[in-house]
């Protein structure tokens, strides 16, 4: 593949450099972007979203993923929570067959 041989082989001419230089600008230019944050994914969250669906893609990096997986068990604890509150102010027992 051309891509792998010019990674391998240094750059002998001042154009094949050029030309290195230009790939790799264009490739961060390219470069998605987390739709929340605006961090710049890294590498391997770049390469999880091209293997994904795109529209099933959330578009978040994994900071803001993580994020919202913590906001969201958080939610359900409290939930949860909540439901014991209310089974518990009802006299109930059997607050999980509601
Ligand atoms: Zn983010």
């Amino acid at each position: 593949m051309l891509l792998a041989a010019r990674h391998l082989a240094a750059p002998v001419t001042v154009e094949q450099a050029r030309e290195k230089e230009w790939a790799e600008a264009e490739r961060e230019w390219r470069r998605p972007a987390c739709t929340r944050c605006r961090a710049a994914f890294s590498d391997e969250r770049w390469a999880e979203q091209e293997r994904a669906d795109t529209w099933g893609d959330d578009g978040l990096c994994a900071g803001c993923r993580q994020g919202d997986a913590d906001q969201r068990a958080r939610q359900e604890a409290e939930r949860e929570q909540a439901e014991v509150a209310a089974a518990e102010a009802r006299g109930s027992r059997s607050w999980w067959r509601c």
